[in-house]
Parts: structure tokens; C-alpha cells; sequence
């Protein structure tokens, strides 16, 4: 069944830009904290349209009732909550919900609800597109336009809440985890996810635990190397293969940063956590012939040794025109012996939601692809230093702010 909610009749594109309105929706507390300052109002202000959006789902400052009328006249005047607009919802036979969602001129992103017991988990997407182009991977093959602004991230979050039964209400279909997961590298979009997952972990905002909410990245160790210097959240890392040689084929990324690479800076990350318990969740797609076999289970066991981790398999999932096929049953089940004898605990994920095409690793959109735009990212993806260079300052106000 395909429905547009009505979530919004006032909603604007992401385009439609309103230069002298600053939006709202994606201001972390202590930025939110900031703007109300720097309008001459209290602190918290911010907190109080903090809970207001993120907490009862309200975005007309007309029904901020704690707010005095002359400052909901006053943030008619400078500031709007804008939200994505949805232009397209499928609901799967199995309870799975995937929405197509405007990014102005740049196309649509999907993001994903999966229901699952008393879980619900949502694929939050990063980037319209992706510019790594992992080579089993629908998202890649649709190229890159831009990244998501922080309003755009937390707007997806905003909207399956509302689609599934409202804020406050003791809905059945409850976000309870996020998964940054959906099209995108969330570390390349390093500031507008931080802000974005810090919402989603705010008892003000969706007060999602820790280990509620999930990063997933194909490995830029760079970011990887700061995520914890700003946020503490559950970290998964893409892997799909036991070695350099394979992964540089499936996963670009990894001739910049190669696997001992990135499972050092991985396990800094957890180190540097508070809690010594965490583990990280490997993340391997199984594709029939290609890494399925019992000794790339054994290479993966040994490389996993001194990581604290759990592993999670995912048969691939076909797409058009790829090369890849589904891992078979008997592959599947003598690789996951392997680890499991090896000592891990290791999860299968089943594939849901694939009569939507919303099955992991399906996530394709609508990309306006830039190519020039994207060639220059993916170029500025492998040359990392110099995003790593640019993006410091940036990352260190945004430490110094959610430390405020
Ligand atoms: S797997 Fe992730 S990082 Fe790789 S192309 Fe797809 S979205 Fe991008």
C-alpha cells in the first residue's frame, strides 16, 4: 500500500529555503540553548522547544503554551521547524515501512522502520547517495549529491515517530533503536549525525539509550578516530571480508584505510568508552562464491581475535543489475559453525521488508547525481587528512557545545 501521511500541510522542501529563519528541528540542546541567547531570551527556551518538537511531536509555535505570545510572535519572525517531506510510503507484508523522503533538488533518500517483538528499529539515512561505492551495495551504485543538513537526519526520526502512532502515546510500533545505517556514510557526514544521534539520546528529545542507537561505518578511521571525544553511541563496522586483498574489491574505502586500520581505531573507540563491557558489531554480507567460503570464516575469526565483538551475518540481498548472489543456506550455516566454534556469538539477520525493496543493502532512492560533485568527494573521502583538517574545528565546537 502506498500513502502519503499527513504530517504537515505547512511543510516546506528542503530547498525552499527561508535565508532569515533559522530552523530548529535539528539544534541540539545547547544549541538550541545558544540561538534563544543570542535572540535575547533565556537558555531555557531551547530546552523547553526541545521538548515541544522532539517529546510531543509539536512544530507550530502557536501550541507552545509555555512560550509567552509575544516570543512565539518572535520566533514567527526568526525561526521555523522545517521538516522533509515524505512523498512516498510503502508498507511490506511483514510490518516493514520504507519512505521515500524529498531532499529538494538533490532527489529522495529511504529510510526504514523494521518491527521485530517489542523492538523497532529505524535505518536513518546520512547522504543523498553514497560516494564510497562499496561494490555490493544498491546506495553506491546511485552515486552522491549531497550531505543530509541535521534537520534532514532528525526529521527522519521526527516523522516515522509521528507515522507510527504519535509522540507520548503508548504506540504498539515504537521507535526503540536507530541504526545509522540506511544510504550514506555517516562519518563523512560527521557534524549533522553527531547532532542528530544526540538528539535521539536526549531525555528531552527521544531519550534512546546508548546502546539504542547504532553508528555504521564502512571505515573512515579518521572520523572513527574522534566519534568518541563527542558522543557515545553503539558502534557497528562494515567489514565483509577477512582481508585486505578481498575488501579493497567490495569496499574502496579500505585501500586508504585497511583493516588493521580500521579495527585499531575501532577498538580505541571502545576503549575510550566508559563502560569496558561494550562490544562492536561486525558487520559481514554474504555473497555466494565471493566471501562465503569455510576459510574466509577462519581468516575472519583469527583477524577477529583481539576485538571485542559480536558478528552479525546478512545474506546479500540482489538488486538490479548486480553481480552478486544471496549466500546459499548450506554456505550460510557452515560459515556461521565456524565462528561459533570459533567462540563468537554470532546473529543472522533476516531479511525483511524486501517486497518494498527495503532489505539491507537495497536503500537506493532517488539520487541527483552530481558527478563532477561526487567525483570531488569520493576524492575528498580517500584524501582524508585534508577532510580531517577541515573538519577539526568544526568537530572541536561541537565537542566544546554538547560538553557545555
Ligand atoms: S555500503 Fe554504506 S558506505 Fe558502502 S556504498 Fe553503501 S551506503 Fe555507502
Amino acid at each position: 500500500m502506498n500513502k502519503v501521511p499527513d504530517i504537515n500541510e505547512d511543510k516546506m522542501a528542503a530547498d525552499e529555503v527561508s535565508p532569515n529563519k533559522a530552523n530548529l528541528l535539528g539544534l541540539s540542546a545547547a544549541q538550541l540553548g545558544d540561538f534563544f541567547e543570542s535572540a535575547g531570551e533565556k537558555r531555557f527556551r531551547g530546552t523547553q522547544v526541545l521538548k515541544w518538537i522532539h517529546q510531543r511531536g509539536v512544530i507550530d509555535f502557536d501550541q507552545m503554551t509555555d512560550l509567552s505570545r509575544s516570543l512565539r510572535e518572535k520566533l514567527h519572525q526568526i525561526a521555523e521547524i522545517r521538516l522533509p517531506e515524505v512523498v512516498r510510503q510503502d508498507d511490506a507484508e511483514d510490518g516493514v515501512i520504507k519512505w521515500l523522503i524529498e531532499t529538494g533538488s538533490s532527489g529522495c533518500i529511504e529510510m526504514v522502520y523494521i518491527p521485530e517483538g517489542d523492538r523497532g528499529t529505524l535505518c536513518v539515512s546520512s547522504q543523498v547517495g553514497c560516494a564510497l561505492d562499496c561494490s555490493f551495495c544498491a546506495t553506491g551504485k546511485q552515486g552522491f549529491n549531497r550531505d543530509l543538513t541535521a534537520a534532514e537526519v532528525i526529521g527522519q526520526m521526527w516523522i516515522a515517530v509521528n507515522t507510527l502512532g504519535g509522540f507520548g502515546a503508548q504506540s504498539e510500533r515504537r521507535v526503540t533503536n536507530t541504526v545509522m545505517m540506511g544510504m550514506g556514510e555517516p562519518l563523512l557526514n560527521f557534524d549533522n549525525v553527531v547532532a542528530a544521534m544526540s538528539l535521539m539520546l536526549d531525555d528531552n528529545g527521544y531519550g534512546l539509550s546508548k546502546r539504542r542507537v547504532t553508528l555504521s561505518t564502512a571505515g573512515m578511521v579518521p572520523m572513527l578516530d574522534r566519534l568518541a571525544d563527542v558522543i557515545d553511541v553503539s558502534l557497528a563496522v562494515s567489514l565483509h571480508a577477512p582481508n585486505d586483498e578481498l575488501r579493497d574489491q567490495l569496499v574502496p574505502i579500505n585501500k586508504k584505510y585497511p583493516i588493521a586500520m580500521l579495527l585499531a581505531s575501532a577498538n580505541n573507540y571502545l576503549e575510550k568508552l566508559p563502560d569496558k563491557r561494550r562490544k562492536i558489531t561486525i558487520e559481514y554480507t554474504l555473497m555466494d562464491q565471493v566471501n562465503d567460503r569455510p576459510q574466509h570464516a577462519k581468516e575472519l575469526a583469527d583477524l577477529l581475535r583481539d576485538t571485542p565483538c559480536k558478528i552479525n551475518l546478512i545474506p546479500f540481498n540482489p538488486f538490479p543489475n548486480t553481480e552478486y548472489r544471496r549466500v546459499s543456506n548450506n554456505s550460510l550455516y557452515r560459515f556461521k559453525e565456524i565462528l561459533i566454534n570459533a567462540g563468537y556469538t554470532v546473529t543472522v539477520r533476516t531479511t525483511r521488508g524486501d517486497d518494498i525493496a527495503a532489505a539491507c543493502g537495497q536503500l537506493a532512492g532517488a539520487v541527483n547525481d552530481r558527478t563532477r560533485r561526487g567525483e570531488r568527494y569520493r576524492d575528498k573521502a580517500l584524501k582524508s587528512e585534508k577532510l580531517l583538517e577541515k573538519s577539526t574545528s568544526s568537530e572541536e565546537q561541537l565537542v566544546r557545545i554538547i560538553h557545555a
